[in-house]
């Protein structure tokens, strides 16, 4: 059985009552107004909850990944959409993990509190999509710069973020040894950037989900943003996918409770031939399929 020790329940316990305050009308109106929820991420970077995978030498609470998948599931469960600022948590994991002590005591502590927003992730691009080795956009080194050419899609939350971890090429894929080698990460500082060789177009979707196509024209990025080593970013950004998904899919795991409970309300109230449709099997059963393909995670745990 799952049987959660007493931190994690503290969280959800705090994440509950954090959520209470921004109920369903305030997400409604952001889905209407198609705005970001500015609010909601301020209150969450505020109480730390953001930060929570930075070691507390950085300024974070240093928490697990469990802690903090925990932590997104409660905000999905509540209606809410985490969506809007998960990446605040885990995209710094690359600069965590490959980044010089220097990079991470430079930005690490902002990111932690919030100050500064490391959300946007540059590698989907038009013509490469899934297959990522394939992207076009090029890094050229020039002296103490690269220079960045290109076009990324699908950013998400490029316009509500200081800083992008961009993945582009360093070295042409014909004169790379291995296929996995010659791509390169960099930390794009966006605020300095933007009308500056850098081009954020929103693009409409049928989510809320403040998606971008960014645009890089000769972008002048310093050498000493570059991550670890030039070549090997391609590695860098796979390792950090773990955490992406297990996150992700706590995300699905709190919207699976939220519908159930939904559903199961409105199967009880609903009063069709003079009773409630949930009497019936055909209303029951998928119900309680959900139900266990949900909760069978918890056998596991
Ligand atoms: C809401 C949203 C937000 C996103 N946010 C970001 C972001 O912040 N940063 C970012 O970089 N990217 C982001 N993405 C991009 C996302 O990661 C890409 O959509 C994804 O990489 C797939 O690329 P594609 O859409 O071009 O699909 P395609 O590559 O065109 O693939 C289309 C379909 O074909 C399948 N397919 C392709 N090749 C194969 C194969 N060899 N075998 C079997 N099936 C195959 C794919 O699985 C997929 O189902 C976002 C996407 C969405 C929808």
């Amino acid at each position: 059985m799952f049987d959660e020790d007493q931190d994690i329940k503290a969280i959800r316990e705090a994440i509950k009552a954090l959520c209470l305050k921004f109920p369903n009308e305030y997400w409604r109106e952001k889905d209407r107004t198609r705005t970001y929820p500015t609010e909601f991420v301020k209150s969450l970077s505020n109480q730390g909850y953001l930060g929570c995978l930075i070691p507390e030498e950085y300024g974070g609470s240093g928490l697990s990944l469990r802690a903090a998948a925990v932590i997104l599931e409660e905000i999905h469960y509540s209606g809410g959409n985490g969506a809007a600022c998960h990446a605040q948590m885990y995209i710094m994991g690359t600069l965590l993990r490959h980044g010089s002590d220097e990079q991470k005591k430079r930005y690490l502590p902002g990111i932690a509190d919030g100050r500064l927003r490391l959300q946007a992730f540059g590698v989907t691009e038009p013509s490469s999509g899934t297959d990522t080795l394939a992207l076009k956009t090029t890094a050229r080194k020039d002296g103490d710069f690269y220079i960045i050419n290109g076009q990324k899609v699908w950013t998400s939350r490029a316009e509500h973020s200081d800083l992008m971890l961009l993945l582009a090429r360093t070295t042409h894929r014909e004169k790379v040894e291995k296929r996995t080698d010659g791509l390169s990460v960099f930390i794009v500082d966006m605020r300095n950037a933007n009308g500056n060789g850098l081009t954020i177009r929103p693009i409409r979707t049928m989510i809320n989900h403040a998606t971008t196509e960014v645009f890089f024209d000769d972008l002048r990025v310093p050498r000493e943003n570059l991550i670890g080593e030039e070549g090997k970013g391609f590695r860098y950004i796979i390792d950090g996918m773990n955490a992406e998904r297990i996150l992700i899919a706590s995300e699905c795991i709190g919207d699976s409770r939220w519908f159930i409970e939904k559903a199961t309300a409105y199967a009880n109230e609903r009063i069709v031939f003079d009773r409630p449709i949930g009497k019936n099997q055909g209303i029951q059963f998928p119900l309680a399929q959900a139900y266990a393909a949900t909760e069978a995670r918890g056998l596991d745990d």
